[in-house]
């Protein structure tokens, strides 16, 4: 075992227990954050998704599970506890049928959440990402008039032959064509929402035209308030993607752990009702419960969840596959305060 291996053994639980007393001294009463799949479908393949190794059942959400879970984080909202809800996850939300009316009650249900969206952050407010091949004009004109605070469009790349190292399935022309109709028409009527956000993933492939990114989108942006360009980072999905050729190298490094903060914070439900870990949770695989039948306030503070905190909080996460490849969890990187030290 090296030295900073050593040191990390050592100093980690420490670390991890001081830091979660001093950030969560007190569990919530319910998520502050919420991420609602409002379809498991998807029609692309993309390369840096782990969609492709979902088992769980590709599906609408139904109408009865949306409307009930509305109904629980709607008596949260009116105590004004509700920070985030987005209606997506491991889908294409444009292709639920009643997404329009999903974001009408949505808005009206929780009115203290759209506050939030004064932010103007993907983590405020009422949310949605799209691949934004389906954003026909009614689907672009009913998303500007709806509730949302924040819409994310993805679009990665500015040429054809990158967008394609990314989207399998998808065709950039047409993308675009589809987000510039829908600038043109948040044009002609400037409202305050949604913020809109055209997202770029930065990959070894989407690197080098950034630049180029930035400025094709500039003129279509111009005189709309709070449109902008936003740079994503890569991520792995905590090791479940392996994309050599997307992901810039990156040196593997010993890192002191923190708790990510996610088991505190946020609560995502499946198109099935079946509650994951966190984002990265593809398939919903802890075994958390499923909120079709058992109220979301219930599984927050039910045993499995309640056993997964304790063991984020002692930094024991060798037999927890995913949160162990994670780098969410990972703030301070031990190599670095190494390197310091010697200094
Ligand atoms: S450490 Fe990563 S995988 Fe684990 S709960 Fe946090 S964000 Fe999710």
């Amino acid at each position: 075992m090296t030295e900073q291996a050593a040191w990390a053994r050592l100093t980690n639980p420490l670390v991890a227990r001081a830091y979660h007393s001093a950030r969560y001294r007190k569990l919530r009463d319910f998520p502050r954050s919420l991420v609602i799949e409002s379809t498991s479908r998807c029609n692309l393949r993309c390369r840096m998704c782990p969609r492709g190794s979902m088992t769980r059942r590709a599906q609408d959400m139904p109408r009865a599970l949306f409307d009930s879970l509305l109904d629980q984080i709607a008596e949260h909202d009116r105590r004004d506890m509700v920070d985030f809800v987005a209606l997506h996850w491991f889908g294409e939300p444009l292709l639920h049928p009643d997404l329009l009316g999903f974001l009408e009650r949505a808005g009206r249900r929780l009115p203290n959440l759209r506050r939030r969206g004064h932010l103007r952050s993907a983590v405020r407010g009422l949310c949605l990402s799209t691949n934004a091949t389906l954003l026909d004009s009614e689907l672009a004109q009913g998303l500007l008039d709806s509730p949302l605070t924040w819409l994310g469009l993805s679009v990665d790349g500015s040429s054809p032959e990158t967008y394609a190292t990314m989207r399998e399935g998808g065709v950039f022309e047409q993308v675009a064509a589809n987000v510039e109709r829908l600038l043109a028409l948040g044009r002609r009527h400037p409202r305050e929402f949604p913020t809109i956000a055209i997202q770029v993933i930065v990959t070894r492939t989407t690197r080098p035209e950034l630049g180029a990114c930035l400025r094709r989108w500039e003129k279509h942006l111009a005189g709309i308030p709070h449109a902008r360009v936003e740079l994503k980072p890569y991520t792995d999905w905590a090791g479940q993607v392996c994309e050599p050729e997307l992901e810039a190298p990156n040196r593997r490094r010993q890192f002191l752990y923190l708790n990510c903060g996610y088991l505190w914070d946020t609560m995502a439900v499946g198109a099935g009702g079946e509650v994951g870990l966190c984002c990265y949770d593809v398939n919903a695989s802890h075994g958390l419960g499923n909120a079709g039948q058992t109220p979301l306030q219930e599984i927050w503070h039910g045993e499995p969840l309640t056993a997964l905190r304790h063991r984020h909080a002692r930094g024991e996460l060798k037999e927890l596959p995913l949160c162990r490849n994670c780098r969410m969890g990972r703030k301070y990187p031990l190599d670095y305060l190494w390197r310091r030290r010697r200094r």
